[in-house]
């Protein structure tokens, strides 16, 4: 049972910042809050952005930046979200979650199964991190790969590339059931830029060579021998379906 002993809500990214970083007071930041209510984070105080954070979405020279407190189905409904996004934000849970939980905690969360954070890989995603000593552009794959990068900082915004023709495919239980694993890919310049969920410990980039050296941890729903073979199957249907010889 998680206790929390503190609740802020500043007007300002500076305090924010400054609560967050207090040495004596471990603190997490929330945006939608749902991980707080599935009780998935441990914190003895919360900075709640829902005051400062910019929830806007903007669309220049082919790429879309998403505030980071822009909720899934605003990013669902803009006419400026690509549709791979779009259609995996979908995905990510009921209404009611898509309603509540935003881009930035999307991102930070960075859940395993997530098809949207895979769909960012996709897109290229650059992920702005403020600290209290700079802000800074992350590459969302040097993100997912060094979680540490994001210590002490508050994304502000999501940006990616939006052209490129992209694809999925997945395997679930069921059609609607979290995907046990999903492939997306997207044609840019030489070739496709693939990424893979349920396969590692948050969804990953990938070159289609390296799939048979997967290591995916398995669960009831598949073991990692299956899931390497699903990664194998879902990525050449995906590259097939962008016109690429599999
Ligand atoms: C019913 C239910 C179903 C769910 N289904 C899914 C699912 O299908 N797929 C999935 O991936 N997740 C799922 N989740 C988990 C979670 O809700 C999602 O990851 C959600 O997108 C998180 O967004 P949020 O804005 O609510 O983040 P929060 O819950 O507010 O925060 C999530 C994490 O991100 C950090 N964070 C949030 N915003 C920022 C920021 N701007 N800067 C730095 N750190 C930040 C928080 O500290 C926390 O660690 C589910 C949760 C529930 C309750």
């Amino acid at each position: 049972m998680q206790t929390i002993h503190g609740y802020h809500r500043p007007a300002d990214l500076e305090e924010a910042l400054a609560l967050l970083n207090r040495s004596d007071t471990p603190t997490v930041v929330i945006a939608g809050g749902t991980r707080v209510a599935a009780g998935l984070i441990q914190a003895g105080e919360v900075v709640d952005i829902q005051a400062l954070a910019d929830a806007s979405i903007s669309s220049a020279d082919a790429h879309v930046s998403y505030g980071s407190l822009v909720r899934l189905q605003d990013l669902i409904d803009s006419e400026d979200t690509p549709a791979l996004l779009a259609e995996t934000a979908m995905r990510e849970g009921p209404n009611t979650l898509r309603h509540t939980a935003t881009v930035g905690g999307t991102v930070a969360g960075a859940d395993a199964e997530s098809e949207l954070v895979a769909a960012l890989l996709a897109h290229e995603a650059t992920v702005t991190i403020a600290r209290p000593d700079a802000q800074v552009d992350v590459p969302l794959d040097e993100l997912l790969d060094d979680r540490s990068l994001l210590d002490g900082g508050i994304i502000t915004a999501v940006t990616v590339d939006a052209g490129g023709e992209t694809a999925s495919a997945r395997t679930g239980r069921t059609p609607a059931d979290t995907s046990i694993v999903a492939a997306v890919g997207r044609v840019v310049p030489g070739g496709f830029r693939l990424a893979l969920t349920g396969v590692g410990h948050h969804p990953l980039l990938i070159e289609q060579d390296d799939i048979e050296r997967l290591d995916p941890p398995g669960d009831f729903r598949g073991s990692p021998a299956y899931r390497r073979e699903l990664a194998a199957v879902l990525s050449k249907r995906v590259i097939a379906m962008l016109g690429g010889a599999v």
